[in-house]
């Protein structure tokens, strides 16, 4: 089941890759020339791949709704965003008009839940590490009746493993049907599977680079309590879950700097479901599985702890006991 979703995901996916490492090499080029302040280069790039995944999607799956991030609010009195914007869209789709890519962007107001199928999609997600010409991804996954049923990532500048001058690297999963590695090009490589370790002192912890995004300190202090001594793998973006998934880390630790924040559909769906096909496991810090019926974000959670299942539930005690939850 999903066989035919996921190839096709993966190709809407790896269209999309070619289109961010194309605006990111213009950033990268341009260097100097960029203030820091500029978000402008990510908007681009956000916007655009949004339009083009939102146009595959209606063409391959007409019935099914849209849940992402952006929308044409970003292009307001912006006429000059606009006509970057659908420069690079025209690469895609070459007749594209100005009320068909707002409209395709509005396309992704789905409002979630529990009934139905939807698409969710963050069309770059780690836009800070994208700004930096770092690491960030293209997350794309179905959710039915409110359970993530298929997850890709893509993650251009993530080498691939074992061949690390190969710039880029694509996962997928289908519930029940596990995780592959596949080429930047949507080529499949393998399984993938998290590691084996079964002594917490043994991890590596993946964290954000950004340390509003998550408590850096707070991290440590359970790493400490697990006996870690490697230094935290700081990576933007869901290509956390995909180094833990493919076992090059063990734990990704996301804990809350604002407790009042709440996590957003779009930065977990596909993530999660990678991971846990990969054989891994993820909960919040009461142990509950994430519950994306909820809506656009997380209602219902705070923190999200994923692991490779075997340490999870002394990587939760640990959790639990730093912030004096037991
Ligand atoms: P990361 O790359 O792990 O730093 O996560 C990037 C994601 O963090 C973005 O896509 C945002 O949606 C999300 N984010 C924004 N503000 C916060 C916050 N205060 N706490 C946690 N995540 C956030
Ligand atoms: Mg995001």
């Amino acid at each position: 089941m999903y066989e035919s979703e996921r190839e096709i995901a993966v190709e809407i996916v790896a269209e999309v890759c070619d289109l961010t490492r194309r605006v990111q090499e213009g950033i990268v080029a341009a260097g100097d020339a960029l203030t820091k302040d500029d978000r402008s280069p990510v908007t681009l790039a956000d916007l655009a791949a949004q339009v083009v995944v939102s146009l595959r999607l209606a063409q391959e799956f007409p019935d099914d709704p849209l849940l992402a991030e952006e929308d044409s609010a970003a292009l307001a009195g912006s006429p000059d965003m606009t006509d970057r914007v659908l420069e690079q869209v025209r690469k895609h789709f070459a007749s594209l008009s100005r009320d068909e890519l707002t409209g395709a962007l509005n396309r992704g107001d789905h409002p979630g839940g529990g009934s139905g199928r939807y698409w969710v999609l963050d069309p770059i997600d780690g836009t800070k590490g994208f700004l930096r010409g770092d690491q960030y991804a293209v997350a794309l996954a179905l959710v039915v009746h409110g359970t993530v049923a298929i997850g890709v990532l893509g993650c251009p500048n993530l080498p691939a493993v074992q061949q690390v001058s190969d710039r880029g690297s694509l996962f997928s999963a289908v519930r029940g049907n596990g995780a592959l590695s596949h080429s930047l090009d949507g080529a499949i490589g393998g399984a993938i599977h998290v590691d084996a370790i079964t002594d917490p002192a043994a991890a590596v912890v993946c964290e954000s680079v950004v340390a509003a995004h998550a408590a850096h300190s707070v991290q440590a202090g359970i790493a400490e309590r697990l006996g870690i001594s490697a230094p935290p793998y700081r990576i933007d973006s869901q290509c956390k879950y995909a180094v833990v998934a493919r076992g090059e880390a063990s734990i990704y630790l996301r804990l809350p700097r604002d407790t009042s924040y709440r996590e957003k559909v779009w930065d977990h769906a596909a993530g999660v479901v990678v991971i846990e096909e990969a054989g891994g496991r993820v909960t919040d810090l009461d142990g509950r599985p994430l519950d994306f019926s909820h809506g656009r974000l997380l209602a219902n959670h705070r923190g999200i702890v994923a692991t490779n299942s075997a340490i999870h539930d002394q990587v939760l005690d640990a959790c639990r006991a730093e912030l004096g939850l037991d």
